[in-house]
């Protein structure tokens, strides 16, 4: 009878995730060893490896999951909405500081509170994007204004899990992180490993920021769409989706300019359509833009806040006592539209999922034995 040999890590991570069109490009598996590295936003193997329990299968996003028994181990005891996660609390906020309000990418909630962190010692190090250009490198801060300086969402991915494994190796004790949802599910993924590997620095993580997602994009498509509508890449400063316009506004110190957002959809990164969260569910706390009512030149500079830990709400009060943050409580009405939107980004996802798996059963990433799959597949009307 011929033996079938048992796949290592590396060749699971190649065969379930990165040629299977999985890979967000979160970083989880590149600066464990010296094999895998992230070039512009793919994940390279440059040289095999036949370990098989390798971190890199284990903490990537899109390796098979239990969420339910990640969210327990995460959030003992409490409240889950199955549309975005636990919310112990919900709010829209803003950085008190109306300066840093301007050069944010909607109300500045996300750098105040990693200033705050940094200032009180809650941690010594914060993982960022870097605005230097739109190619989106991770970068860690120290200080406050570094922190200023890389405000502002860049619609590419920045591999900043690969990042933490670099600075989580440094003499380093307390470090934040700012995530989109897929990299924060790699941080919980960390968080949460038993293995008592010495190099493993989970201890050190004190605080994920997560950010609403919809979506990112492929770097390289967007490069040629940038190149078609005649926009120098090294020249833009910012971006911007206005609400209910259908365009992608892009900042240029020339000025402004706009694409139709079916011109940019075709730039979505193809992991993202397997995506199933698009509010950070495992962060500690998760910001997102404030989305509703019709004066969006106002709404735009607030932002959605879900408070979901212990740390994270410590860190919303703090932030209030020290009056680095304005809050108010959200409507009803946008919580209800939040959710809304969410559970449809969760429905097209398993639709997608079940699509190219051919199968109800072949969830991919997702264990269709979850608790948390089950409801949703039931919600999603594909299965009683
Ligand atoms: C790719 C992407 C998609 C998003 N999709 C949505 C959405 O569908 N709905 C929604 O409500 N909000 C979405 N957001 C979040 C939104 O754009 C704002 O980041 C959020 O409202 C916080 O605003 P702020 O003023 O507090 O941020 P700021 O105070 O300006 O801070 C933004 C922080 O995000 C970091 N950052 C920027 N780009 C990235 C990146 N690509 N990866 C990791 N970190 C990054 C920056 O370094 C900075 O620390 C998205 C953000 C990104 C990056
Ligand atoms: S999703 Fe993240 S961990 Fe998984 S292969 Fe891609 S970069 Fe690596
Ligand atoms: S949509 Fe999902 S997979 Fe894509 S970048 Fe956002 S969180 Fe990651």
């Amino acid at each position: 009878m011929r033996q079938t040999r048992k796949l290592s890590s590396q060749e699971l991570l190649k065969k379930n995730v990165l040629d299977a069109g999985l890979c967000t490009g979160c970083g989880a598996c590149v600066n464990l060893c010296p094999y895998q590295v992230i070039y512009r936003d793919r994940t390279v193997q440059l040289h095999s490896c036949d370990l098989s329990d390798g971190k890199c299968y284990a903490f990537c996003p899109r390796s098979s999951t239990d969420l339910s028994v990640l969210r327990k181990s995460l959030f003992p005891q409490a409240d889950v909405t199955p549309e975005i996660g636990v919310v112990k609390g919900y709010y829209l906020s803003r950085a008190a500081d109306s300066n840093l309000r301007e050069r944010a990418q909607h109300g500045g909630t996300i750098t105040a509170l990693m200033e705050l962190a940094l200032a009180e010692g809650l941690i010594e190090t914060a993982i960022v994007s870097s605005s230097e250009r739109q190619v989106n490198v991770p970068v860690a801060i120290k200080s406050k204004d570094d922190l200023l300086q890389n405000s502002q969402s860049r619609f590419t991915v920045s591999p900043t899990v690969a990042t933490f494994h670099e600075i989580a190796a440094e003499n380093i004790a307390k470090i934040g992180v700012v995530a989109t949802p897929c990299q924060a599910l790699a941080l919980a993924k960390i968080k949460t490993y038993t293995d008592k590997d010495a190099s493993l620095k989970k201890d050190k993580l004190k605080l994920v920021v997560g950010l609403f997602c919809g979506w990112t994009l492929a770097r390289d498509k967007f490069t040629e769409l940038l190149k078609m509508n005649n926009i120098d890449e090294s020249a833009v400063v910012g971006m911007e989706i206005p609400a209910g316009k259908g365009i992608l506004e892009i900042y240029t110190p020339q000025g402004n300019r706009t694409i139709p957002m079916k011109e940019v959809e075709n730039c979505i990164r193809e992991a993202c359509r397997y995506c199933v969260d698009s509010t950070a569910e495992y962060a500690d706390v998760s910001v997102g833009a404030a989305r509703f009512g019709n004066d969006w030149e106002e709404m735009r500079k607030w932002n959605q806040l879900i408070v979901r830990t212990e740390a994270g709400s410590d860190l919303i009060d703090l932030a209030v006592a020290r009056g680095v943050l304005e809050i108010k409580e959200a409507p009803s009405e946008i919580l209800k539209e939040l959710k809304k939107a969410a559970l449809e980004k969760k429905k097209v996802a398993m639709k997608n999922i079940v699509a190219k798996s051919g199968r109800e059963n072949n969830l991919l990433y997702l264990n269709s034995n979850d608790s948390l799959i089950k409801g949703l597949l039931k919600r999603s009307g594909r299965k009683k």
